[in-house]
């Protein structure tokens, strides 16, 4: 391979566009013998040209400045006229890969010689090289940008994906917050509604009350009048008197019993009840229930049942007012009974700081309709019924601060559930 071969593939090779340049440089001014010389490069964004490399070396300070803009000011000039200038100072050699103009040698004190294939070879392999090493260049300022690009991208995707996160975290929160404000709402609601109904549940017991026991009151008399009347006529007239007679004054006395009995469950339901705080036995209040109650369950086929905790917690209030709620319950209880009979059970059970006391029967159960109304003063399905029972138990529990709760369905029998607080010692209230 002669010389020039190898500095021409030396040129094509060069690793840079400096070195591309300087090569060129070096080859062309070598074959026009010249002093010096510029490469220019056309800048098509700048639209303008730029010195790549200047020769030689040594040529630094003012006069390498100069000759480089003196390069530029010609390479500028030529490119406008398109027009190759030599002279016997300077000659200017354009460069240009497959119809693009590339850029310039500009050579200064250039003599031309050598043959003139070789130099269209070296302008091919200047061009060629310069034009190759300016789209490497570009394409790596390209890449570098893209990779810039990219990263900042990925910084504000990260940032987004960042604020997505706290709006998500916000809203969650939010939606907690307000899941939990509309439970709270609904729980206000409903403990107002309830203590609603229990106002007008009381004034109207009271009313009712008032009314009842000045009427029970009034009555009691003459009642205990008529009674004891009809027991003297009775007595008397039993001898000889036929026995259909004595049928009919044995029913008018039934009967005037059962409104005594009405009248003083009115006035006991109405009267307006010290409350005595000690300790109460309630296993013991079951028991005395059940030996109250056990010949009337009796006759109506049902069984009692006591299923009772041991060593309960000490739970306090007055056991008369306690044995009347539970007297009711059991009542209650047994009128609900099909006439074949059933069970009811009463339970005593230790539950955390409560006790709990339920009558549970096998009757015909409540509708959801009744179950609503249950515990309303006069209500009643009784034809003989006073529908007092209920609404007087409530309030006794309500004074011992616990609470009464039904849970039934008809066909499946009932359950009433009283609860009262566990103590550590009973004061004395009104
Ligand atoms: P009364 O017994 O005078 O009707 P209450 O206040 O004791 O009044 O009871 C009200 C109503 O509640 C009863 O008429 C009855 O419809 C219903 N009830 C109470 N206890 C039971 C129960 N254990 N099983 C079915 N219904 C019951
Ligand atoms: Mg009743």
């Amino acid at each position: 391979m002669d010389e020039m071969t190898q500095l021409l593939l030396d040129i094509a090779t060069a690793p840079s566009l400096d070195q591309a340049a300087a090569l060129s440089l070096a080859l062309f001014a070598r074959w026009f013998s010249a002093s010096a010389g510029c490469v220019t490069l056309w800048d098509s964004e700048l639209n303008r040209h730029i010195v790549a490399a200047s020769w030689p070396a040594e040529l630094a300070g003012a006069d390498g400045a100069m000759l480089r803009r003196q390069a530029l000011a010609l390479a500028n000039a030529a490119r406008q006229t398109e027009l190759n200038r030599s002279d016997q100072a300077t000659h200017l050699e354009p460069l240009s890969e497959d119809g693009q103009y590339v850029g310039a040698v500009v050579l200064f004190d250039a003599a031309c010689a050598g043959p003139s294939e070789a130099l269209a070879q070296l302008r091919r392999v200047s061009a060629h090289a310069l034009a190759v090493q300016s789209q490497l260049g570009r394409a790596a300022r390209e890449h570098s940008d893209l990779v810039s690009e990219r990263e900042r991208l990925q910084h504000l995707l990260a940032a987004v994906e960042q604020q997505q996160r706290t709006i998500d975290q916000l809203l969650a929160a939010e939606r907690q917050w307000s899941t939990s404000l509309e439970a709270r709402v609904e729980e206000r609601t409903t403990a107002l509604r309830d203590a609603q109904a229990r106002l007008i549940q009381s004034e109207k017991l009271a009313v009712v009350g008032q009314l009842a026991s000045s009427l029970a009151h009034e009555l009691n008399n003459p009642l205990q009048a008529i009674q004891s009347g009809l027991g003297l006529v009775i007595s008397e007239m039993s001898a000889n008197k036929p026995d259909h007679v004595m049928q009919d004054l044995h029913v008018i006395q039934a009967e005037l019993d059962r409104i005594g009995t009405i009248f003083r469950q009115m006035l006991d339901f109405y009267r307006p009840v010290t409350f005595e705080s000690r300790p109460l036995d309630l296993n013991a209040i079951c028991e005395g229930v059940r030996i109250l109650m056990r010949k009337k369950l009796q006759e109506a086929s049902i069984t009692l049942r006591l299923q009772l905790g041991a060593q309960l917690p000490l739970t306090c209030g007055d056991s008369n007012q306690i044995k009347q709620v539970l007297l009711n319950l059991v009542l209650n209880a047994a009128e609900a009974m099909p006439p074949a009979g059933g069970v009811i059970t009463l339970q005593t059970i230790h539950n955390g700081q409560q006790v709990c006391l339920c009558v549970i029967d096998t009757g015909v159960g409540i509708t959801p309709e009744q179950r609503n109304r249950l515990f309303e003063p006069l209500f009643t399905t009784k034809t003989r019924g006073l529908g007092l029972g209920l609404a007087i138990s409530q309030e006794i529990i309500r004074r011992h601060e616990g609470t009464i709760a039904v849970q039934s369905a008809p066909g499946s029998g009932t359950t009433f559930e009283i609860v009262l607080p566990a103590r550590k010692q009973c004061h004395e209230q009104s």
